[in-house]
């Protein structure tokens, strides 16, 4: 008889929510998390002057409906992302141009949205070839192609276009994702949420062997083994792939999970002892067209005075593993160019390198780039029973984003559920 009901591998959102959800619904959940935290890509750190601030996942909009429900019933008031005045775009544009350059690249983003997912015209394409094929003006297609290296950070000659297209469709804001933030961290949110679980969250216990067969998995941490009916994997498919599964996981799901690569990703906050642009009519964005991949907003709050700057994709490869004063004097020259000789007046330079993460990939999310695994993401959600798969990246809405990782985490308890988890449950009461 398995100790457990369901074993839930991975506590970031993902797999903090099919917890939550499982165990209010009555079923006997236990909780393995490899780090010595909950939260996976959603982490927070104590800068030097004590303003804590997320270092991963951060930002939400109004129409992240997930989210909002767990923000309110948790009693956080979320601080608006500050967007009074003008954008910087880099090299200099006037903001009118550079915002109609984003206008006409948003509109090459609904033309790949609107994409049939089955047209073999798209079969074998990666995202720069579907954008060399297009009857567009050189500098839409450049900024395009820096928006997939900034929000999927991987190189558009890599990223396969029916997935983009597809990741797209399910990514419906219309407001900024950057719209908002917690000024007390997302992470503290995933605080809350495991503090419920209570001893059924075990830290330090990184999985590395699942033994499974139909009535069961047993599954081992070191010389540590537990045992449960039903198997969650709450992990990013890059990290499953390092699992060895006994017997060896069914063809077809072995290629779905080698159709991904990581992302790359460095969060960089920059905190100053006011935020000076904003006297200067700017709202503290940076939009840089060149080098592709960087972007910056406001994360200034209550008494603290910010910048983050996202650095993704080739370019955050480029930056991983060098010196960090090479990396500071970066980033103090590309704000000095675009704010002026104050951008240089900084407190504090805090750098977050997502690029190898053990645990959790690279950046926001994994991306297929195996143009030819059309169904991998239909072949992880079927699962392998009594082993399924939840992860923002499989998300029905928002993948890669936190939203994602709740519905995602929502959709594989709901499953599990249905398959008679609840009964494992009252059976063994
Ligand atoms: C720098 C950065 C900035 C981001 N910014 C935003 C943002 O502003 N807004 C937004 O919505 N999203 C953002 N994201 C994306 C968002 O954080 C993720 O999409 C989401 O949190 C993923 O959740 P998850 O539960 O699917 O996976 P993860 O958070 O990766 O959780 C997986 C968990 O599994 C654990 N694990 C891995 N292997 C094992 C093992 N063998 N045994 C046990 N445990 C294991 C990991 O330690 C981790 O805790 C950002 C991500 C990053 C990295």
């Amino acid at each position: 008889m398995p100790e457990q009901d369901v074993i839930i591998v991975g506590a970031g959102f993902a797999g903090l929510t099919a917890a939550s959800d499982l165990a209010d619904a009555g079923v006997n959940v236990l909780l393995l998390e490899a780090r010595d935290r909950v939260g996976g890509k959603v982490e927070s750190e104590v800068l030097p002057d004590g303003t804590r601030i997320d270092t991963g996942g951060q930002f939400f909009c109004r129409d992240m409906p997930e989210l909002m429900v767990l923000i309110k019933a948790h009693g956080k008031t979320p601080v608006m992302t500050y967007a009074e005045g003008e954008t910087i775009f880099r090299p200099p544009v006037a903001p009118q141009k550079g915002y109609e350059l984003w206008r006409q690249v948003d509109a090459l983003r609904d033309r790949m949205i609107a994409t049939k997912p089955d047209d073999p015209e798209l079969a074998g394409l990666t995202v720069a070839d579907w954008v060399a094929r297009q009857d567009i003006p050189a500098d839409v297609a450049k900024g395009f192609l820096r928006l997939v290296k900034g929000l999927w950070c991987r190189s558009p000659d890599e990223i396969a276009f029916t997935y983009l297209a597809s990741n797209d469709r399910r990514i419906t804001n219309t407001h900024s994702e950057l719209e908002m933030f917690l000024g007390g961290t997302a992470h503290a949110l995933a605080g809350e949420l495991a503090a419920k679980l209570g001893d059924r969250l075990k830290l330090n216990t990184a999985v590395s062997r699942i033994e499974h067969s139909a009535g069961g998995v047993e599954i081992w941490s070191g010389a540590q083994r537990f045992s449960a009916g039903r198997l969650i994997l709450a992990l990013p498919p890059v990290a499953v792939r390092k699992l060895v599964f006994s017997p060896a996981l069914p063809a077809p799901v072995d290629k779905a999970l080698r159709a991904w690569a990581p992302g790359y990703a460095i969060k960089v906050q920059v905190s100053y002892a006011k935020p000076f642009w904003r006297d200067l009519g700017l709202n503290g964005t940076v939009m840089w067209q060149e080098p592709q991949g960087l972007y910056a907003c406001d994360t200034s709050r209550g008494g603290y005075a910010g910048l983050v700057m996202f650095i993704g994709g080739p370019l955050a490869l480029q930056w991983h593993g060098r010196p960090l004063e090479e990396l500071h004097g970066f980033v103090r020259e590309r704000l000095v160019d675009a704010f002026g000789e104050q951008g240089a007046d900084m407190r504090d330079i805090h750098v977050r390198d997502w690029v190898d993460d053990p645990w959790s990939s690279g950046a926001y999310s994994d991306v297929i780039v195996d143009p030819e695994a059309r169904d991998a993401e239909d072949v992880l959600n079927a699962g392998v029973p009594p082993i399924h798969f939840a992860s923002s990246e499989l998300a029905s809405s928002y993948p890669g984003y936190i939203e994602g990782a709740i519905v995602a985490g929502r959709q594989a308890a709901a499953r599990l559920l249905a398959a008679g988890a609840r009964s494992d449950a009252q059976r063994t009461l």
